[in-house]
């Protein structure tokens, strides 16, 4: 790894005249270059000397070098960007063995394929194109068996959005996100990343987070429960007897619903607990079925 350029010099080297590769916004590029930033994060998950670590979005290379200089066992890396193909090729080739290089979407690749069951734990660990970071996040929370394949996340986004993942009730971050994160997973916001630390710099502060799955979630199909969430935050000022409306259960089915999951109806959805949340996806599962 020493006897590679510096990952700042690599993007250097891919336009004429410095700097001009042109970082893609539709691809979410901010690329980190300090060496120290990018090994506090590559240690931030769990150990990397066993198992596989999964990066999607490699980019010119900057958070890859330092798992591997870290001491990461094997890294799977997913890139849909084709211009970093000449850097990721040498920083393969320095890995000896140990970084293999996917070119594709990481929203449509099978990522569980490419990782070697023998080869657990497997975590992700990423600085998430901020444009496709909620949807694989959703994704992953959603995985089907639970446990998943994944023994954790370590994964960079916008503040406001780490906020939105790691709330509880009572807060005014929390939502569908948090809903669907906390009932999967023991969520925590590790630290903040300045602007100043991309290149480009983004318009804010972002954040980078941990996830750990649950091995026993409470009982519930995520497709429910994002239902309910969705219903019940998309009036989030409302109670809930008249948010929940939009379920279509119409007014017994309601009021029977209302009624197994506890609650009185005249809450609000930012005042529910998850396991509430959980409650009302199966309740309401039971009463569609
Ligand atoms: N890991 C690098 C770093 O920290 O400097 C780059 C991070 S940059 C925020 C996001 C990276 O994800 C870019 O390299 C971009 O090309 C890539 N990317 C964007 N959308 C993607 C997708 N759907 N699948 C795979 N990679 C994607």
């Amino acid at each position: 790894m020493d006897i590679l350029p510096s990952v700042r010099a690599e993007v250097e080297s891919l336009g004429p005249g410095g700097s001009r590769l042109g970082a893609k916004k539709s691809l979410g590029q901010n690329f980190l270059f300090d060496l120290n930033l990018t090994r506090k994060i590559a240690r931030s998950g769990f150990p990397l000397s066993e198992g596989t670590v999964v990066e999607v979005g490699p980019g010119p290379g900057g958070l890859t070098r330092a798992l591997l200089i870290e001491g990461a066992r094997r890294v799977v890396a997913i890139e849909r960007d084709e211009r970093f193909r000449p850097i990721l090729d040498r920083l393969t080739e320095a890995s000896e063995g140990r970084l293999s290089v996917i070119y594709g979407d990481a929203t449509k690749v099978d990522i569980a394929q490419h990782v070697v069951a023998t080869d657990a734990p497997a975590q992700i660990i990423a600085n998430l194109p901020y444009n496709v970071g909620t949807p694989l996040l959703v994704g992953w929370l959603l995985s089907e068996p639970w446990p998943p394949w994944f023994a954790g996340l370590t994964l960079m986004f916008q503040r406001e959005v780490g906020q939105r993942i790691v709330a509880q009730e009572g807060d005014k971050h929390y939502g569908r996100l948090a809903v669907l994160a906390g009932w999967r997973c023991q969520t925590h916001l590790m630290f903040d990343v300045p602007p100043s630390a991309f290149v480009p710099p983004p318009k804010v502060t972002s954040s980078v987070v941990h996830l750990r799955p649950r091995s026993n979630p409470l009982p519930c199909q995520g497709k429910d429960l994002e239902k309910v969430a969705a219903a019940a935050f998309g009036q989030r000022r409302k109670m809930v007897r008249q948010s929940l409306k939009s379920l279509g259960l119409g007014q017994d089915g309601l009021a029977d619903l209302m009624k197994r999951a506890g609650l009185e109806g005249t809450e609000r959805a930012e005042a529910l607990p998850i396991a509430t949340f959980a409650a009302l996806a199966q309740t309401y599962r039971d009463l569609v079925s």
